[in-house]
């Protein structure tokens, strides 16, 4: 990261913190490592972003539905999805400063600082072979890289490497009261397995005909060794996913099609496509036939914010393997080739599934603006605004009583009364109007509507637009309308 990115980046990890966005966990003991909390704007912003992709998976698309799984799960359930024998990263450790980390997270550290002294092209060709490496699962060369690339650890500076070894990210517990009767269970590290354990539950109860999908968001834990980048990789952190079952043979048909639908998912909030790219996987996880990541531009460079994958029958045969019950759909659309229905099979997969948090942070840098504001007598000003798009902003509308007296309050909590059922407003009657406003520029509030003595007279408000910052009078009975429309 070049100087001004590290500080623009640190800027948006303060101002969340300041303006109660994102709190380090249990700061009060010094925080635990890559483990975070979500303060009043925060947990507003973050449940605004799930409301609205679970409102486009399961009320704009009438063949999916959502569940609400559990954490825990039996633990056959990882071993079939393979988790328990293949969950893990390359890992690599400084012997001198007993440091452990992951070995793309290095190679790719390496590669940036290669960009940054402008060898682009021996940035891309170092990638490029790391992921050949990664591939092939060559260990023994991709040390050799890191070796003759003068990889150095961060805090020994030294090149004394272990050899390449894999770790398994899953954390366990146990399940029971006494020690020696007690099961050893998993926090789940995906939300995935949750569907599939329940695809005939939900498939016989809703009624679903393939292609149809199951939504679901939730708590996912990892223990990721080398946690980064405030809450872009977290232990504890959410997803949101949806599996959606297909007859064998048109995965790549639906493959696109949502590769395509979860960009426009992006965009539709109003996020500039530049900062967006694909990223095809070269190394296919042990279930997939096809997998790529969207990946967004963050100030620390593009990287994955959502994965589409084309996992197969692997889960579902899987599962039908350790449980020994079959997990087969019968499909009576007619097979033109045959004349026949298509008759029982196991289904094929494609699955979307973006990090809510990774996804929350995203719509973080996107919206952190810092702003030089020229004045009339030729002075200028600043400001820090926050241009979260209006649909998830943890604020909807401001209600500001210009002073606290004259009957100016009582209009403004009538108009509060009238709004705050559609739509989460804010009431605030403290300071000068000036400092008001920019505390809502703070917090992402898209609109502030001012009562003033004039509106006793005329009803009508000033309301005044986050991102222009342009005022106008309008109606104190359009208040209302003016937002919904705004909104969408
Ligand atoms: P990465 O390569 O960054 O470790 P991944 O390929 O393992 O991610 P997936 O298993 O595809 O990630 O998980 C789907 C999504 O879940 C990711 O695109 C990301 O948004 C989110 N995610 C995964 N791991 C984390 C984490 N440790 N913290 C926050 N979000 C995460």
């Amino acid at each position: 990261m070049s100087n001004t990115t590290e500080n623009t980046f640190q800027a948006i990890i303060s101002h969340a913190k300041e303006y109660g966005f994102v709190f380090p966990s249990s700061e009060i003991y010094d925080g635990l490592s890559a483990v975070y909390d979500y303060g009043p704007n925060g947990s507003e912003l973050k449940k605004n972003i799930r409301d609205y992709w679970w409102k486009s998976m399961t009320q704009l698309n009438d063949n999916i539905v959502g569940i609400d799984a559990a954490i825990f799960m039996h633990p056959t359930t990882w071993k079939a999805s393979g988790h328990v024998d293949n969950f893990s990263d390359p890992m690599i450790d400084n012997k001198d400063s007993k440091k452990r980390y992951r070995v793309d997270h290095i190679i790719e550290a390496r590669a940036d600082e290669l960009k940054e002294k402008g060898e682009v092209e021996q940035a891309a060709a170092l990638l490029a072979e790391m992921e050949r490496l990664l591939a092939a699962d060559d260990y023994i060369t991709l040390k050799t890289l890191i070796v003759n690339e003068k990889i150095v650890c961060g805090v020994s500076k030294t090149a004394n490497w272990t050899d390449i070894r894999q770790f398994n990210l899953m954390f366990s517990t146990q399940l029971g009261s006494v020690a020696e009767d007690a099961d050893t269970i998993y926090l789940r590290p995906e939300t995935a397995q949750g569907i599939f354990v329940n695809f005939l539950n939900v498939q016989k109860t809703a009624r679903m005909k393939i292609p149809f999908g199951i939504a679901q968001t939730g708590k996912a834990f990892r223990n990721e060794i080398v946690a980064r980048q405030f809450i872009f990789r977290m232990r504890e952190f959410e997803q949101m996913e949806m599996q959606f079952f297909v007859r064998p043979g048109t995965q790549m048909q639906w493959y696109n099609f949502w590769k395509e639908a979860r960009l426009k998912w992006h965009l539709s909030l109003g996020l500039p496509a530049e900062k967006y790219r694909y990223h095809n996987h070269v190394k296919l996880a042990h279930y997939a036939d096809a997998a790529l990541d969207i990946e967004y531009e963050f100030p620390f460079g593009f990287k994955e914010v959502e994965g589409i994958h084309s996992r197969t029958d692997f889960d579902l045969k899987s599962h039908q393997t350790f449980s020994k019950k079959k997990q087969q759909y019968f499909d009576n659309d007619i097979d033109e080739t045959t004349g026949k229905p298509f008759g029982n099979y196991i289904p094929y997969v494609v699955e979307t599934s973006i990090g809510l948090d990774r996804m929350f942070l995203l719509i973080m840098c996107n919206a952190y603006t810092e702003e030089i504001i020229p004045k009339e007598d030729g002075t200028t000003d600043s400001r820090v605004v926050l241009k979260i798009p209006p649909q998830i902003a943890p604020n909807k509308l401001a209600i500001l009583p210009l002073v606290k007296k004259d009957g100016l309050p009582e209009i403004a909590t009538a108009l509060m009364n009238e709004c705050k059922t559609s739509f989460k407003c804010f009431y605030e009657e403290k300071d000068a109007i000036g400092k008001r406003y920019r505390r809502q520029d703070a917090i992402g509030t898209p609109f502030c509507v001012t009562i003033d003595h004039q509106t006793k007279e005329d009803n009508m408000v000033t309301i005044r637009y986050r991102d222009s910052m342009k005022q106008e009078r309008i109606a104190l009975s359009e208040v209302k309308k003016l937002v919904l429309d705004q909104l969408g």
